[in-house]
């Protein structure tokens, strides 16, 4: 970005992210609608959110009942949109512990490894327990984002994690009986265990950070 002429809408962060040498794979991109139908009332389960037609075996539900919102598929299919998240890459990325960026499993399968997490400075550590919807990243990757990434570009903070615990989901949450979304929460956090669970619409997958250790990047080795 340096040397860039800087206009008032360069601050804008969907102009800073066009600059960004690589398409995170979380990204979302234009070819890559969302295609489901609303949601409606199913009866297995006890009574949950569902598609309409759809059952228990359908694959819009996880091994937990809970309905995922359903996105096209097409990475690298039109304009990547540097600000959307992706549905199931995000799902993904976070179920395997994928590197958010590019896409690469983090996990080395070494006695007592640990992943790095990566998020905007909000002047303080990471906490234990802190829950996040932001996978893990590999340490080439760390250092790209931190330059790059207009979220990241002000200040950061970086922690490795020693046990990253599926939590729950960030979803919309409906309303049992209307079938309708509440009204102005947008995506709320939803653990696992509570009733409201079976009436949310996932679109995000939550995980707590455990075992955290505050890590500076600069003290990392960058391959690149
Ligand atoms: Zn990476």
């Amino acid at each position: 970005m340096s040397g860039a002429r800087t206009t008032p809408d360069d601050s804008r962060p969907s102009r800073l992210a066009e600059r960004m040498s690589v398409v995170p794979y979380i990204a979302a991109w234009s070819g890559e609608p969302m295609v489901h139908p609303r949601p409606v009332r199913v009866a297995f389960g006890g009574g949950r959110l569902g598609f309409p037609g759809e059952d228990a075996t359908s694959y819009g539900h996880d091994w937990r009942g809970t309905l995922w919102a359903r996105q096209f598929l097409g990475r690298g299919k039109g304009r990547p949109q540097y600000e959307t998240v992706h549905v199931q890459r995000q799902r993904r990325a976070m179920s395997d512990l994928l590197c958010q960026v590019c896409g690469r499993t983090t996990v080395t399968g070494a006695i007592g490894e640990r992943f790095l997490f990566l998020v905007k400075d909000v002047g303080r550590p990471i906490l234990e327990g802190e829950r996040t919807t932001s996978p893990p990243v590999c340490v080439p990757c760390a250092h790209i984002a931190v330059r790059e990434c207009p979220h990241l570009v002000k200040g950061h903070v970086a922690t490795w994690v020693r046990d990253v615990v599926p939590w729950g989901v960030a979803g919309i949450v409906h309303h049992p009986y209307l079938v309708r979304p509440v009204p102005g929460k947008g995506l709320v956090d939803v653990a696992y265990d509570v009733p409201a669970l079976a009436w949310t619409l996932a679109y995000r997958q939550v995980v707590a950070l455990h075992g955290c250790t505050p890590v500076n990047l600069a003290e990392l080795t960058d391959p690149a």
